[in-house]
């Protein structure tokens, strides 16, 4: 889970004020670093560790020139989550070349050791780099230093990164020839669109991880880049898209439920309506098993307020905002180890008493991971006075990591792995838990986009579309997370100012 934006811009054009103020609008995807990288004739490059607003000022900003350019938030899985894994990354030569990605790849480790052994320099532990390798070395196949690329070889290179790169990737590069690439998944898991708009200084294309990127920088959503599509745009400015796979496409549920930002479109499915859709779907659920209605609706905020809301209305009950967010806080579950994510909550959120007093309460929200947070949360409402406390969850039990870049936890850390509903209500403290059924979630999901078969549910069931996902893929990345999380921890002084 990262968020990238690519913006070429016009002749002249600079583009990197535009990349700054679209890494704000996805800073929800990442806040553990930030980069922009831009192209002139040269690279001009400035990354750190921390939020945007931290990492870039008046005295860096001016030094990014150039109508080229892509930028990146990270939130770390693989990788240690120092400095030389922060993105973009570039390299000069024998190609001019900077990228940016979203997703995750399952089988780093395996590439990173061929081509370790095959003479490749591995510089970081971000699995980009492999993507980055493997796509330079197709350029490298079709071209001699020097030559100039074109949009043949680009493909050529994709379809290189998608039969050796396993897992989900959302990518953005551009390329010193002056040309800005962008290419999805071969299972299209991972989110990206595109957009264009005009000035009077000529066309401006971006590409993004979500919509709401577009929007804040006045661009026009034109195109969802589909499952293993490329775009490429040269010299000429113009666009040539290519399919380069055909895999069916199974975009990952957990954007609309969590992730992305509620005023984003994912493959032209609005979020918020599929969020509203969930809520719905919770209250036609709550009536159908005969559980005593609770007198009070509240979300736990931000992700399920609409679903809340939903749900209020459809059970003719009061919504009220009975916990507050502080919204100078990261989101605790982004905090690396178990510690700091508790201490995190009550930081995070306080409650408004007069809500929960002497009420049966049901608080909606979109997950429950290991459920530490929810525990706490409803320790919060029994402690600001609530009779009862019942839990609505916008999608099922969490169960199966996911390998495909969303940082949920190892199987042994979820809560619902080996639990009964009543169980795992017993143990975040609720009185009574509904989770939304899986078909239901779906369905909610798909109304949005009927062309959308089917959603990667993965992290529900335990089946990965990419049919390669094997149980020692899961422990070694679930190995490099746990190194990760101890040594950010340790190293990033955002985390620390976080705590
Ligand atoms: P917990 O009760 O500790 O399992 O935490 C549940 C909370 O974590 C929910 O409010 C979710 O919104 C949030 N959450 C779910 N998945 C993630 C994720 N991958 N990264 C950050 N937060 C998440």
């Amino acid at each position: 889970m990262c968020g990238f934006i690519g913006i070429y811009g016009p002749q002249g054009s600079d583009v990197a004020l535009e990349i700054y103020e679209g890494l704000i609008a996805v800073q929800h995807r990442g806040q553990d670093a930030a980069g922009i990288t831009t192209f002139t004739d040269s690279f001009h490059v400035k990354k750190g560790l921390g939020l945007v607003r931290d990492v870039f000022n008046e005295r860096n900003m001016p030094r990014l020139r150039g109508a080229l350019g892509v930028g990146h938030v990270r939130y770390p899985t693989v990788g240690a989550g120092s400095d030389e894994d922060v993105q973009p990354f570039h390299m000069v030569f024998p190609f001019g070349v900077a990228m940016a990605h979203n997703g995750n790849v399952t089988n780093f480790l395996e590439l990173k050791e061929r081509l370790g052994l095959s003479g490749v320099r591995i510089g970081s532990s971000c699995d980009l780099e492999v993507i980055l390798y493997v796509f330079a070395r197709g350029l490298e196949e079709r071209i001699k230093p020097g030559g100039r690329i074109s949009s043949e070889d680009v493909f050529f290179a994709v379809k290189k990164v998608y039969a050796e790169v396993k897992g989900a990737y959302s990518v953005v590069c551009i390329l010193a020839d002056g040309a800005m690439v962008a290419f999805r998944d071969p299972y299209g898991i991972k989110p990206i669109c595109f957009g264009e708009k005009r000035t009077e200084e000529g066309l401006w294309y971006a590409c993004a991880s979500e919509s709401v990127v577009l929007d804040v920088i006045g661009y026009t959503k034109t195109l969802d880049i589909g499952a293993g599509e490329a775009i490429y745009i040269g010299p000429d400015r113009k666009i040539i898209t290519r399919t380069l796979s055909d895999k069916p496409h199974r975009p990952c549920i957990f954007e609309l439920v969590y992730f992305a930002r509620h005023d984003s479109m994912l493959d032209n499915i609005s979020v918020y309506k599929t969020r509203r859709r969930f809520g719905e779907a919770l209250a036609e659920q709550w009536r159908e098993s005969g559980a005593p209605l609770p007198d009070v609706i509240i979300p736990i905020p931000d992700s399920s307020r609409e679903a809340a809301m939903a749900m209020a209305e459809a059970l003719g009950l009061p919504y009220r905002e009975g916990l507050v967010k502080n919204r100078y806080i990261g989101r605790t579950f982004i905090m690396p180890s178990q510690i700091a994510r508790t201490n995190g909550v009550r930081r995070k959120l306080n409650t408004i008493p007069l809500e929960f007093d002497g009420k049966d309460v049901c608080l909606v929200d979109d997950s429950i991971v290991r459920g530490t947070t929810s525990r706490r949360i409803v320790q919060m409402a029994r402690d600001a006075g609530a009779r009862r406390v019942y839990m609505a969850i916008t999608s099922p039990p969490l169960i199966s990591p996911c390998p495909y870049g969303i940082d949920m936890a190892t199987k042994t850390e979820f809560v619902a792995n080996g639990r009964s509903n009543t169980e795992i209500a017993g143990a975040i403290g609720a009185d009574h838990l509904l989770y939304l059924d899986r078909e239901r979630m779906n369905a909610a999901a798909q109304k949005g986009n009927p062309k959308v078969e089917r959603f990667c549910n993965a992290c529900f069931t335990g089946e990965y579309p990419t049919g390669d996902v094997t149980k020692e893929m899961l422990e070694s990345i679930a190995g490099e997370r746990c190194d990760s999380r101890e040594k950010v921890v340790v190293e990033s002084p955002a985390r620390a100012s976080m705590r």
